[in-house]
């Protein structure tokens, strides 16, 4: 290991091996992330400002710790001649165990699972080191060599440490005397990277990535220069809304949600009064890796009266609002509040309810405003939106108004409820939909033909909880939902001039008795049907039958589900329907009449109960008609 002097290893330092994940981390970091290298800084920083926000908040309850320096300041020094750069930070600090265990090992659950993210495509994986809390570790993307210098508030100034590391497989951690509370990281940059030990190129990655970090970020230009404050150093929130730029809104959501995309849009607010908080609440463009996790972290950042209370936190948002990223600042809360308290607290019911409706406006106004950037909201975090109605049917209608759905309208867009009303043709009273396994099953079903003849819509809902979905919805604006393959179908005036040959031809006569022969208990009935125009059959639900996708989530949960017996329904004008009609020879009956059923169930996406059998009887026939051709 080279020396530099300040960190030969003293007598009592002791070696110790990386946990083998954070091995494979270095490793994949210092090779994967390396166009991206300059995020370090932002990383540490950032460390340095969590560790002056957890001093101000333990200081709360114990003045003492803050020693007579309640100045908290982070300070940047660079020394181009020798090639390093430190950032140090007069916060919390750590003790010797605790350098161990969060510097060495990774505890945190999340590692394992962003080693197997690790997609190989930089800008992704950049991203994805915040959010997984594996910042510090970046540091050896630039050096060969990282000191860490640190004593914690509280501890005398004997019981410092002094933690460092080649970032190849070992640490070392030694007693030190630090005089100072806090943190000092010195990183001894490699050769190609000695950019980061020029000023100017600190300087403006400082303003890029810290501007708005609430404490002063400090930069000295070289060893024993006098400090400059470098960045605005005022919580971004407390400032009036028509003096911030958007670029520093943009900034300040990178800081709090380790994101590297823009936010799609955000929301700033001071509410005052009876009640006083401030939210600045920002909508990701990206939807984070554990977005389906259970444990996944969430929530918003709560300061009060500006000092730092705690992280992700879940009480101030409903479920389905989890990608929201953001602060809040109560002015109500007493500072040693705590997630048990905020439990029982009647405030926070008040001020969720406030939230919730203003993320819901914010959405409202990004799709009528700038559509194309809602549809890429929609396309990350639709699937949540949908759980809305179900948790907050208070809002049922406006969350409604949110949802997009694929439609017969459109190949490519996805269509709104108010779309849907808006082009409905006159008389049509009902909001039609299909549910299937897949868009393109819906978009081939024989249930659409009748629509399509008459010019009416019909939203195709292909993702599995839709048909849950509009369970809960029932209706939007007074218009009620109604499944195309529910009952008997009735397309009012809207379709009455239009679909007339199905529904007016007349079933040939006693097919249909010999139809429900043949079938016995297997369907409810058989009868004729104006939902088609070109194939010969199709299934029907009765009007109380659970609809596919909702059987499979049951099924999925392990309920016991009643058998369905569908209803046949046949179209007395086609070809086939007639051949069965004049079909003498009982044998070949029987098979007709057995694919006709079973190439409906086929046509629904329903699974055969025999398929070996519906093979046997459709070579059966196909050979027959070859011979009769031939
Ligand atoms: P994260 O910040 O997401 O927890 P990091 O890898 O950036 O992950 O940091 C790991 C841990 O190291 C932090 O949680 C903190 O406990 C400790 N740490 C890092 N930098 C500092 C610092 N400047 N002061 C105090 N503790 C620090
Ligand atoms: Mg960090």
């Amino acid at each position: 290991m080279e020396n530099t002097g300040q960190a030969a290893a003293p007598a009592a330092g002791e070696t110790r091996g990386f946990e083998a994940e954070v091995k494979q981390l270095l490793h994949l970091m210092i090779h994967s992330l390396y166009s991206n290298r300059e995020i370090f800084l932002r990383e540490l920083v950032s460390n340095a400002s969590d560790a002056a926000d957890r001093l101000r908040f333990e200081a709360v309850s114990e003045p003492a710790l803050l020693d007579g320096d309640g100045e908290l300041r982070i300070t940047v020094e660079v020394d181009a001649g020798g090639r390093s750069i430190t950032v140090c930070d007069n916060g919390i600090g750590m003790s010797r165990e605790e350098a161990v265990r969060q510097l060495g090992t990774i505890a945190r659950s999340g590692t394992g699972e962003f080693l197997q993210r690790l997609s190989g495509e930089q800008k992704k994986d950049a991203n994805l080191i915040g959010q997984f809390g594996v910042g510090f570790y970046s540091s050896f993307i630039v050096a060969d060599r990282v000191e860490v210098l640190s004593r914690r508030a509280g501890l005398p100034a004997e019981q410092g440490v002094l933690w460092s590391s080649d970032g190849q497989g070992e640490f070392t951690v030694a007693p030190a005397v630090v005089p100072g509370r806090g943190t000092r990281v010195t990183l001894h940059l490699r050769e190609d990277a000695a950019e980061f030990a020029e000023p100017e190129r600190v300087r403006s990655l400082i303003r890029k990535y810290s501007d708005h970090i609430a404490f002063p970020v400090r930069l000295a230009s070289a060893p024993g220069e006098e400090p400059e404050t470098v960045n605005e150093a005022q919580a971004l929130w407390t400032r009036p809304r028509s003096e911030i730029a958007d670029d520093e809104y943009r900034g300040f959501y990178r800081h709090i949600a380790h994101d590297f995309e823009d936010p799609l849009c955000w929301s700033h607010n001071r509410v005052e009064g009876r009640r006083e908080y401030t939210s600045l609440l920002y909508i990701p463009a990206c939807a984070p890796w554990d977005l389906w996790s259970r444990n996944a972290s969430r929530g918003l950042k709560l300061y009060v009266r500006r000092v730092f209370i705690m992280d992700h936190v879940d009480q101030f948002l409903p479920l389905y609002l989890r990608f929201v990223r953001g602060i809040l600042d109560s002015g109500d809360l007493t500072l040693n509040v705590s997630r048990e308290l905020l439990q029982q607290d009647p405030l926070v019911d008040t001020i969720r309810g406030a939230l919730t409706r203003r993320v819901l406006d914010m959405l409202e106004r990004l799709a009528v405003d700038e559509p194309e950037r809602y549809q890429v909201f929609w396309h990350e975090f639709g699937r949540v939106i949908k759980e809305g109605p179900a948790e907050d049917p208070g809002n049922r209608e406006k969350i409604a108004g949110l949802l997009r759905f694929s439609s017969t309208a459109s190949d490519e867009e996805t269509r709104s409820l108010r779309d849907y009303l808006a082009a409905r043709p006159e008389g049509q009273e009902c909001i039609w939909y299909l549910a299937a396994d897949s868009l393109a099953g819906a978009r081939s079903s024989p249930h659409l033909e009748a629509f399509r003849k008459a010019g009416i819509e019909v939203l195709l809902l292909h993702d599995q909880i839709d048909e849950w979905l509009v369970g809960h919805l029932q209706s939007y604006d007074n218009v009620e939902f109604r499944d195309v393959r529910r009952g008997e179908l009735d397309l009012g005036p809207a379709g009455e001039d239009k679909s007339d040959d199905g529904a007016g031809a007349t079933p040939p006569e006693g097919l249909l008795d010999r139809l429900k022969a043949q079938y016995g208990e297997r369907v409810e009935t058989v009868r004729t049907t104006p939902r088609l125009t070109e194939s010969p059959a199709c299934l029907a639900l009765g009007e109380h039958d659970l609809g596919r996708q909702l059987r499979r989530m049951m099924a999925a949960s392990g309920q016991a589900l009643p058998p369905v017996r569908p209803v046949l329904e046949v179209n007395p004008g086609h070809a086939l329907i007639q051949q069965l009609a004049s079909e003498q020879d009982e044998a070949r009956f029987a098979d007709l009449a057995e694919l006709l059923l079973d190439q409906a169930t086929l046509a629904d996406g329903g699974d055969l109960v025999d398929p070996a059998q519906f093979v046997a009887r459709l070579n059966r026939v196909l050979l027959t008609r070859t011979g009769t051709a031939g």
